[in-house]
Parts: C-alpha cells; sequence; structure tokens
C-alpha cells in the first residue's frame, strides 16, 4: 500500500523567511506538531485533530509538478512539524529528484539525523523561553548543520535575545543565525538596539515578510 501524509494545506506564496525570501515558493504544510509554543501562528494545523488531507506521494509530486510547470523553484515543507510525518524522508528525495530546491521549516525538537543528505536544506528552529518549549530542543541538531541551512530564533523578549547569543555562542553552528520578532510582542526596533549593545555582529534580523504584506492572521498565504 502506498505511503499517504497528512496535508493540511497547500499553496503557493512568497517565501516569508530565510535565504530565499522574496522568491516565489510552494508550500506544503503537514498536520501535527509535538510543540505548544505559546505564540504559535499555526496552531490550528498543530493538533491530533487538525484539519488536512490524506495525500499519497505521487498526489504530492503531482502538486509540485504542477507548480514547477508555473515557475516555481522552491518548495516548503512546514506545519505544523513536517519531519513527524512518517516517511517524509521519501517526499524530501523525490522533490529533490525533481529538481526543486526543497527547504524543511523544522522546529528544533526532532532528531535531524535520519534525514541529512537527502539534499533538502533546513530552516531549525530554536525555541526560545518565551515559547515555554526550551526543554524540548534537540541541541545535537547544530552539528548536523550545513552553511546552506539556518538557524532561526523566534525572539519575543529581550531575554529571548540574549539567549540566543547564548546559544550561538555555545553550539556554534556553521549557518546562518536568523533573530526572527514574534510579531506584536517585541519591536523590530528593540532587537537591533540589543544587537548593537551586545555585539551580535553574527546574527541576520529577519522579518516575516507576510505579516507586512497581508492580514498578520491571514491563512494560505
Ligand atoms: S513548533 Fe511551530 S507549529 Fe509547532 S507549536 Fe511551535 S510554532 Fe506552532
Amino acid at each position: 500500500m502506498e505511503q499517504t501524509y497528512k496535508l493540511a494545506e497547500h499553496f503557493i506564496s512568497i517565501n516569508g523567511e530565510g535565504q530565499c525570501a522574496g522568491e516565489l515558493a510552494l508550500f506544503l504544510r503537514f498536520a501535527g506538531c509535538n510543540l505548544r509554543c505559546d505564540w504559535c501562528d499555526t496552531a490550528w494545523a498543530c493538533g491530533k485533530d487538525a484539519p488536512h488531507t490524506v495525500v499519497s506521494l505521487s498526489d504530492l509530486a503531482k502538486i509540485a509538478e504542477d507548480a514547477a510547470a508555473d515557475g516555481v523553484r522552491n518548495v516548503t515543507l512546514t506545519g505544523g512539524e513536517p519531519l513527524l510525518q512518517e516517511n517524509i524522508r521519501t517526499v524530501m528525495e523525490q522533490l529533490c529528484g525533481m529538481g526543486l530546491r526543497v527547504e524543511i521549516e523544522t522546529n528544533g525538537a526532532v532528531p535531524l539525523e535520519p534525514f541529512i543528505g537527502c539534499g533538502a536544506v533546513f530552516t531549525m528552529d530554536y525555541k526560545l523561553p518565551s515559547s515555554n518549549m526550551e526543554r524540548f530542543m534537540q541541541t545535537e541538531n547544530f552539528a548536523l548543520l550545513h552553511p546552506q541551512d539556518t538557524v532561526k530564533f523566534v525572539c519575543g523578549s529581550k531575554e529571548d535575545v540574549l539567549r540566543a547569543k547564548e546559544i550561538a555562542a555555545q553550539y556554534k553552528p556553521e549557518c546562518p543565525l536568523y533573530l526572527s520578532p514574534v510579531f506584536g510582542r517585541i519591536e523590530p526596533a528593540e532587537i537591533v538596539e540589543i544587537m548593537k549593545s551586545e555585539r551580535m555582529g553574527n546574527f541576520r534580523l529577519q522579518l516575516q515578510l507576510h505579516k507586512f504584506i497581508w492580514d498578520p492572521m491571514a491563512r494560505g498565504v
């Protein structure tokens, strides 16, 4: 029997974050998450009963093929937590094999080791104190990241920014480090001031483009 996956939604939009921010991407959002971050903006896709469609590998390949035919070169697997889907590596390999740039948005609470070498790039969150989820972070993942990957520190407070600095100094991941403000919780300007006073020249501030282009609560964009 063909393997199936729980797809919460799919759509084409721009990448709002990461190294290809601003480029068109196909988003495949999978249902279910093993965390419950305090400020989650996709909580609807996280629970056991999250609305989803059951799709096969060939369904996903067809969606990607259609997007590629429309000139889309990036596909982002997101959630929820996409790496919780059984046999998701097969999807990653299939999409990479189609010549797409495959990016995995993962929450830092799933070991990356089983997924290394499949051709996808990772944007891995490190959950900071304001999320209430820091205790679930799999810090051994840091050693598996490469320059094409990204670590994203979502910051809701000054304490979070200082903790991001501490974590980066401790684990020294070999990839870009992004600070991303929780919309409505901390002003980007405050993060810049902290970056200056704390000499955080190895970080980049990034704003979630979607929150500025569309309604901050809009789905499917
Ligand atoms: S890991 Fe992401 S999807 Fe899961 S609860 Fe946290 S913010 Fe939401």
